[in-house]
Order: structure tokens, then sequence, then C-alpha cells
């Protein structure tokens, strides 16, 4: 679970949950359609006609509550989630990784500085692989 209440992550997150791009203009948008969105007045919680940023600015814990609910409703599809979907009685370590396997060790080269802290690698999201 992503702990929503570290800014990073809330930021990080509310990016995952909004997919908000760059359009050809230069303006950024969100791919989530507003009334869909858990920050939205509608899904908010609060009766104020506010907007998404207003919202986070007048209720920081409710907007971080949120996110935080749709992050732990869809978690990032990662090496680790996919390894255990496959073989779901494989012996884990103390970090509840598989024991004695790192991806490096399998040729996935993102993380050149693995250091056996193989919760790193493990923990890396597969992209298009999200429910
Ligand atoms: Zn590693």
């Amino acid at each position: 679970m992503i702990d929503c209440s570290k800014t990073a992550n809330y930021f990080a997150e509310k990016q995952r949950m909004t997919k908000k791009h760059k359009l050809n203009g230069g303006a950024y948008i969100c791919e989530l359609n507003c009334a869909n969105c858990p920050l939205n007045s509608l899904n908010n919680g609060t009766n104020d006609k506010i907007s998404c940023s207003d919202f986070e600015t007048l209720y920081p814990e409710k907007a971080v509550k949120a996110v935080q609910k749709w992050s732990d409703e869809h978690p990032q599809t990662t090496y680790l989630s996919e390894f255990l979907k496959n073989y779901p009685n494989a012996p884990l370590d103390d970090e509840g990784t598989p024991k004695g396997v790192c991806p490096h060790t399998l040729g996935l080269m993102d993380i050149d500085n693995c250091d056996d802290n193989c919760i790193k690698c493990w923990n890396q999201p597969i992209d298009g692989g999200e429910e």
C-alpha cells in the first residue's frame, strides 16, 4: 500500500489517477473525466461547488483520503504482484520478496545500482499492466 499522506506519493498517485497530460497547445488536461474523479465536488464528500485544486487547498486531509482510497483500490501492477500471481506459494524473505531471486539477475536492467535490496527491483511498476 502506498502512503498518500507523503507529499511525493500523493502527487504521484494523483497523477496516476487523473492521467493529467499536456496538450499540443501547452495546456494540461486530465484524462479522467471530472464526473468520475474522486476530487470532484460531486464525489469528494463536500457540498462545496469548488474546483479540485481549491478542494485540495481547503480540505487537504479529505483530498489525501480520496487519493488514498483510489490508490488502495487500484494497486499498481509490479513485477512482484505479477510474480506472486503466478507463484503464490513461492518462499519469501523478510521484505516479502522471493527468496534469492531479483529481477535484476534475470536481466531487468532498469535499476543499475541494485544492491541486493531487491524490493526496489521487484516494486517497479509494469507499464500497461493496470487493471
Ligand atoms: Zn535487485
